[in-house]
């Protein structure tokens, strides 16, 4: 095999997770390859709003933060589908920037560290042989000495590869839909609204320019319940909380259709399947009212940058890369997709979220341990 064809790490998928490990690899001197199947930059179903524990990590990419001028938010109000309030500040509070903006800076930074980016490629399947991975792209073969999953809450590959999540009967747990769209309103700037309707919930956030990202996620029964129309189920359904109602019919909507996903699934998933490191969502995805997954994905580049590097300088085997970094994701994460995952389940039913909310409100000190729980520390 020719050496200066074989790549020291590819990446398949360049969202948070691909694009922060990539940067963090090609510091270090790696020679790197990431494939992303869309072309920068481009929009994400996401609430855009990033837990402080991600600041420092994103600064020492190279990504300046403080410049951007991005709105600070500090506060969490919470509406139950009968639009009982529930206001709290946030011990750690987060920032808002649209995904728009955020990958397509990161790419740039990415560019410049060396690593070399391949957009509008879907990589087709990867295959592990002996000690190298061959990726199958456009007709093409990449071989790389390391490959990490970076493809998010699903992808071609998950399905191709039979991935466990898939496999497991339909639970309360999959078939979720997502709606986002970017809106003008009045609406203040450091705050971020959680508002809850049957079997589903709504955020509200600032992000940069005069924007505020909104974006929901509810069951596919909802949709199916509405006819498949997006419009009939936000009147039908979400408008039943007096606050959302306010939210739909005042905003200015900044596209003409919103942009949408489905099938997502917070089933449990593997950190490392074919030998490939899994990271961010293709690891676990935690439901957005409980977590932070962006902050999750970024972390994760963290800890596979970290044991990444000692595999290629030959420090450890495969083996011994594939467990520590199962054993470190676990440290930092299982404990918190435990929590969210009961948490979640407070939600759906509009008598339940009415009964959480009002218990939060008689004892705040619990409310702020369970927000606690969903921020993790900077990293
Ligand atoms: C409704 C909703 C709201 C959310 N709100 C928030 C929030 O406010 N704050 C927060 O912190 N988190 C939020 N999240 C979670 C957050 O969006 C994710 O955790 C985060 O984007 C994970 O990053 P990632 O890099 O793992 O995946 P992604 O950002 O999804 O990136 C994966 C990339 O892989 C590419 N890809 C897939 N398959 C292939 C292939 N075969 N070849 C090449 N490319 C491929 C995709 O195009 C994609 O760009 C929300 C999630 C949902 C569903």
């Amino acid at each position: 095999m020719n050496n200066e064809k074989i790549y020291d790490t590819a990446l398949v998928g360049g969202g948070l997770a691909g694009l922060c490990l990539s940067i963090q690899l090609a510091k270090q001197g790696h020679k790197v390859i990431l494939f992303e199947k869309e072309t920068y930059p481009f929009h994400k179903v996401c609430g855009e709003y990033i837990s402080m524990e991600s600041w420092d990590f994103l600064c020492s990419l190279g990504l300046p933060l403080l410049a951007m001028n991005l709105p600070m938010i500090r506060n969490l109000e919470v509406s139950s589908p009968a639009g009982k309030l529930f206001r709290q500040p946030l011990p750690l509070g987060g920032f808002g920037i649209s995904r728009f903006l955020l990958d397509n800076a990161l790419k740039n930074i990415a560019l410049e560290a060396g690593v070399e980016i391949k957009e509008g490629t879907k990589v087709e399947d990867v295959v592990f042989n002996e000690d190298h991975f061959e990726l199958q792209v456009k007709q093409q073969m990449i071989i790389a000495r390391t490959c990490a999953g970076t493809f998010g809450k699903r992808s071609n590959l998950d399905v191709k590869w039979k991935r466990s999540f898939l496999q497991r009967n339909s639970s309360k747990l999959d078939n979720f839909i997502a709606v986002k769209y970017h809106i003008r309103l009045a609406f203040p700037l450091d705050t971020i609204a959680l508002h809850n309707f049957e079997d589903g919930y709504c955020g509200l956030s600032k992000i940069e320019a005069d924007r505020y990202c909104l974006c929901y996620l509810t069951n596919a029964a909802n949709l199916k319940k509405s006819h498949n129309s997006i419009e009939e189920m936000e009147q039908q359904i979400l408008a039943k909380n007096p606050f959302l109602k306010i939210v739909l019919n005042k905003a200015n909507r900044l596209y003409d259709s919103p942009l949408t996903i489905s099938q997502v699934s917070f089933q449990k998933k593997s950190q490392v399947d074919n030998h490939l490191l899994m990271l961010g969502d293709a690891a676990g995805l935690i439901t957005p009212l409980c977590g932070n997954g962006m902050s999750m994905a970024m972390h994760s580049s963290k800890i596979a940058a970290g044991q990444l590097n000692t595999f290629l300088q030959g420090q450890i085997s495969r083996q011994e890369l594939e467990e520590n970094y199962q054993l470190e994701w676990k440290k930092n994460f299982a404990g918190r997709l435990r929590t969210g995952r009961i948490i979640q389940s407070f939600f759906g039913k509009a008598w339940k979220t009415e009964i959480f909310i009002s218990v939060m409100k008689l004892f705040p000190a619990i409310a702020r341990q369970l927000i606690r729980q969903t921020h993790g520390k900077p990293f």
